[in-house]
């Protein structure tokens, strides 16, 4: 008889685990991220659109062009020049990461270790994520019940904590929502004279219309993070950027890995910076479409989607884990957010396609 191995007792205790590893790290739970096959993808925010066939054939040319055996520019040099041009920026104030989750990181290190970082509740988990995984004080303010900025209670916050790192989204990021250009040019106001490294998360700004580069430009501690991975449809080539004054971007990059944009990334974003209209039809047309589909859901009986300015919105249901599982069984995957402060039954939706957005507001229709 062959001896099957037996399945250890579920009360033997785990050999106690010895290492150098931080405690800060290891009380981290992973990134709460569990892909989820489905024909419909409405859950990353992604650009329903992949880049282009002819201009990934451009890119890819380009590429295999370039020599392989020999490391890129240091600090991605043509592309900064070419986002520079872009953005009509000095080249001295743009840094590119592979994704602006990089540099996320790399502010948190530029001026939350051992200091602050202060953040809205909710808002994009990756600012609270490097917050406790590099040891800086996490502290959170609660939005408003509308989902705007807590204007006195974050200037509060500004004055009284260890000056650091304040992350704000514009879009907010889960909500979409876009708060008034005072409310933001208050904050920055008391954050500059504070002493604090602003972060303006511009990851959707093409979707609420707004732009904050004058801001920055006046603002010393101020910056704007912005990524291809949204309107640009280029989350796959990971891309991002900062655009700040020279001290902040010099000692950004100070911080960022030699050689990190590699001869793809390079070639991408050179293409893709050569023919920004494609990205303006698209935006356009997602602007439509988010518009469309909310109206769709207006009069719905249970579920009430909120009004966004960004590529995705939010939908408020009755019983969250049943309209997840309700939209997954009619083949669309979303997001749910209903664990966070204020987003009780909420789940979050990227907008789709003409077609993909009929198939969700069909299933929406048939949920009680
Ligand atoms: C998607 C997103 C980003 C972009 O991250 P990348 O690393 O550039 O892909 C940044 N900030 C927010 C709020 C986002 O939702």
């Amino acid at each position: 008889m062959t001896s099957v191995p037996q399945p250890q007792s579920q009360s033997q205790p785990e050999p106690e685990v010895k290492s150098g590893i931080r405690a800060a790290v290891r009380a981290v739970p992973a990134y709460p991220f569990v892909p989820t096959d489905a024909p419909i993808k409405l859950d990353q925010n992604e650009n329903p659109y992949d880049f282009p066939a002819e201009l990934k054939a451009e890119a890819t040319r380009r590429m295999l062009e370039r020599p392989w055996n020999r490391y890129p520019d240091l600090h991605a040099d043509t592309v900064r020049a070419a986002i520079a041009r872009y953005e009509s920026w000095d080249e001295a104030g743009v840094v590119v990461t592979p994704g602006s989750n990089v540099l996320i990181k790399l502010l948190t290190e530029l001026a939350g270790i051992g200091q602050t970082v202060l953040v809205t509740d909710p808002t994009f988990s990756v600012y609270t994520l490097e917050a406790s995984l590099l040891g800086a004080k996490l502290v959170e303010v609660s939005l408003n019940a509308d989902f705007s900025l807590p204007v006195p209670e974050l200037s509060a916050a500004l004055e009284r904590e260890q000056p650091g790192v304040f992350c704000i989204a514009q879009p907010h990021a889960p909500t979409g929502h876009l708060d008034t250009r005072a409310d933001v040019e208050a904050l920055v106001q008391v954050a500059e004279r504070c002493g604090w490294i602003t972060v303006i998360d511009e990851a959707y700004y093409q979707y609420g219309g707004h732009d904050y580069r004058d801001l920055v430009r006046r603002s010393p501690g101020t910056l704007s993070l912005r990524t291809f991975s949204k309107a640009w449809g280029l989350a796959g080539a990971r891309l991002g950027y900062l655009l700040a004054g020279r001290d902040v971007a010099e000692n950004a990059q100070k911080l960022v890995s030699a050689f990190n944009i590699t001869v793809l990334g390079q070639a991408v974003a050179e293409v893709a910076l050569e023919h920004p209209e494609y990205m303006q039809r698209r935006v356009e047309e997602g602007i439509r479409e988010r518009e469309r589909v909310l109206a769709a859901l207006k009069d719905h009986p249970t579920c009430q989607a909120i009004p966004s300015q960004s590529n995705f919105f939010l939908l408020r249901t009755p019983d969250a884990d049943a309209a997840y599982q309700h939209f997954l069984q009619s083949g669309v995957v979303v997001r749910r957010q209903d664990k966070l402060h204020l987003l009780q039954g909420c789940l979050r939706v990227a907008v789709g396609t003409p077609a993909e957005n009929d198939a969700f507001i069909a299933a929406a229709q048939a949920l009680r």
